[in-house]
């Protein structure tokens, strides 16, 4: 079984849901005014925010020239919207579709990009027995349906559609960099990996512009490289589960890490009463039932982004013992059961919490 190299983080991570937000300042250790030398670089936090896979980036950087901070932040951004283009499900014309329409031929070479994040997606499913399940795309498609006209998929609709499901049935062949969709019909979705994967490489195009010390947040997903100026890490505030809107009720402290936050707060239909969340159990082809906020921290955000998802799928005693393999994972889940909140954290839970 392969995991990937994680470092140990210094951070301390609390409960989460996704409105999550960077608040921190800081100078270098630069000496005070009248004793500083003059090549000292005077330190400035810039913000950006820009629209991508139906979701607001934001970027937060310290530059020391506004060019560079400037020039840098719009490649990342060119950078999520390129990946967008290879990954989306909502673009009839972006690379994932294409292989879709494809399916049940033969394998087809594919972007770099699109293979990563595949290969990525195919670790995740093997690690979490296929909670986490990118060819979910037939099923979504319908309870994406479902909650716009507030009605249950058809059943005959949806048997039909999760006869179209299942990791296995993706073929990589990494020498040669192709795939195969094996069964017609299948559809790819990386609604739960894809913003994680993309936070990722905008914070190496900032990197690559001379920019370590950024925060890149994209919905209940966030990277951090170096931390702010004259501090141990960036500090992330973290809304009550309960209540996502509300302001932040406990803080993380995170460097060179990822977190996210995945559950049903935010994207969820009523339907005869009962709340289904946008997050499909695989094994059922039910979009999950009842109030659940996982909040994972890894080393990648493709990891911490796949995973969160997962584990709200998978049984929360499985899924912190499997956080606590993955060498500096460390996750959060909250269950709410009628007035009820029960939590489980992995064992490295509390080294993060301070
Ligand atoms: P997230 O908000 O990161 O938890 O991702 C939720 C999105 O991932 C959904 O809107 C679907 O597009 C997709 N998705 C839903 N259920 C699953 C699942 N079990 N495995 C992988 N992706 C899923
Ligand atoms: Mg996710």
């Amino acid at each position: 079984m392969k995991f990937w190299p994680m470092r140990a983080l210094h951070s301390a991570i609390l409960a989460a849901t996704v409105a999550a937000t960077a608040v921190s300042t800081g100078v270098e250790a630069c000496l005070p005014r009248p004793v500083r030398w003059s090549g000292c670089p005077e330190w400035k936090r810039y913000e950006y925010e820009s629209g991508h896979m139906g979701a607001q980036f934001h970027i937060v950087l310290y530059a020391t020239d506004q060019r560079q901070a400037d020039a840098a932040a719009k490649a990342a951004f060119a950078r999520v919207a390129e990946l967008d283009q290879i990954l989306s499900d909502y673009k009839d014309d972006s690379e994932a579709m294409r292989l879709g329409r494809g399916s049940g031929g033969e394998p087809t070479p594919v972007s770099d990009d699109l293979f990563r994040v595949l290969e990525a997606s195919l670790e995740i499913a093997r690690l979490t027995d296929g909670a986490f399940e990118p060819t979910l795309g037939p099923v979504v498609q319908l309870w994406r349906r479902a909650r716009r006209q507030k009605e249950l998929p058809d059943p005959d609709r949806l048997t039909a559609a999760r006869g179209l499901v299942g990791w296995r049935l993706v073929h990589l062949d990494s020498q040669r960099r192709r795939v195969q969709l094996t069964k017609p019909g299948m559809r790819l979705d990386f609604g739960g990996i894809g913003k994680g994967f993309a936070a990722d490489e905008a914070l190496n195009v900032l990197k690559n512009h001379g920019i370590r010390r950024a925060l890149i947040s994209a919905g209940g997903d966030i990277v951090v490289g170096a931390p702010p100026p004259g501090q141990a890490a960036w500090k992330i505030g973290v809304a009550p589960h309960e209540a996502p809107d509300r302001p932040p009720a406990r803080f993380l402290h995170l460097a060179h890490a990822a977190v996210s936050t995945s559950g049903d707060a935010e994207q969820f239909v009523e339907i005869g009463g009962k709340r289904y969340s946008h997050i499909v159990d695989p094994f059922t082809g039910l979009g999950l039932q009842g109030r659940r906020s996982v909040t994972v921290v890894a080393d990648r955000g493709v990891y911490s982004d796949s995973l969160a998802t997962a584990f709200c799928v998978m049984d929360p005693a499985k899924a912190v013992r499997l956080a606590d393999r993955l060498e500096s994972a460390a996750a959060l889940i909250i269950i709410g059961e009628g007035d009820t909140v029960r939590l489980w954290a992995s064992s490295r839970w509390k080294d993060h919490e301070r």
